[in-house]
Formats: structure tokens, sequence, C-alpha cells
């Protein structure tokens, strides 16, 4: 697999910027905006069970993308109770088989990234079959780079993953 930059060369490495200590509060976090999620501000689940809410993404390139919440307002693995960390491994196998049936997929990848809201959600983004200069960390660059397809669209795949949930 050759991991290959959605951009052409050469690219010129630039220095990292002051740091900002304190960070800027988050969403859902003391002192931040309140959280999207708890609020409903965000796309309507197209799955749920007792424990989790899954949704698709607006704005995306790649039909298939969801993101998976907890219902419980914690931030991150280590604040979710325990047994919704062990319960996290068998709806993340779900999530990731039910994307694999969609077709024209190599791999899901899975991503959990924090910085925008204080509520845990963990990204599910598929990589398309044979597209292998996107492997590892390179698929989130290409998702930027691609051009977005139709929120129905996005919405459609991700009501398709539901079903096979
Ligand atoms: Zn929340």
């Amino acid at each position: 697999m050759t991991m290959t930059l959605p951009y052409t060369e050469p690219l010129v490495p630039r220095k990292p910027g002051e740091r900002v200590v304190p960070e800027p509060p988050r969403r859902g976090e003391a002192g931040g905006p309140p959280c999207g999620i708890c609020g409903n501000k965000t796309t309507s689940a197209v799955w749920a069970d007792e424990n989790w809410t899954l949704h698709p993404p607006v704005g995306g390139s790649l039909p298939g993308a969801v993101w998976l919440a907890s219902r419980v307002h914690v931030d991150s693995f280590s604040d979710l109770p325990e047994p919704l960390q062990a319960d996290f491994g068998r709806v993340a196998a779900r999530v990731e088989r039910a994307i694999l049936s969609l077709g024209d997929v190599a791999r899901v990848h899975l991503y959990r990234w924090g910085d925008g809201g204080a509520h845990f959600h963990v990204w599910f983004i598929p990589r398309p079959l044979g597209m292998v200069e996107a492997s590892g960390m390179m698929l989130p660059l290409w998702e930027d780079v691609l051009p977005n397809v139709p929120d129905e669209e996005l919405a459609a795949a991700a009501e398709r993953v539901a079903a096979a949930m």
C-alpha cells in the first residue's frame, strides 16, 4: 500500500504555531457552546439502541460514512461507564460489518478525534475499494479534498448501513 497525499508536491512543511493554553472550550463542556448532540442539532439518527445512536454526515464525499454517538453525555472512552466501554466493541463491529455490506468498500476506518465536541462520538469512514493511495492516515485528507456528494446521498447510504445493522 502506497499512501499518497491528495495534493501535488512539493509541499512545504511549516512550523507549529504558538500553543494556545488554556485551549478554547469545546461544544458541550463548561464555558463552551451547548452540546449539539444532546440538543438534537445534528442529523437525525438512522439507527439507535439503548446505548448508541448512528448518524449520517453532512458535507462529505464518501457515501457510507457514519458517526456513532453514546446516548450518555460523556467525553471519551475513559469516561464511558464500563458496560458501555465493553458494548462499544460489539456495536463498532456491527457498524463495520454493515458498511462493508454496502460493497465497493475495501476497509472501514474508525476515527475518534474529540476536538470539536465533548460528547463521545466516533467516525466510521469507508475506504473505497482499490483506492490504495487513500490508505491509512491519508483517507481523511482525501475525504476532505474529493468533491462533496449531496447530503441526501450520504443520508441514503447511512440508511442502507442502518438497515444492515
Ligand atoms: Zn452531549
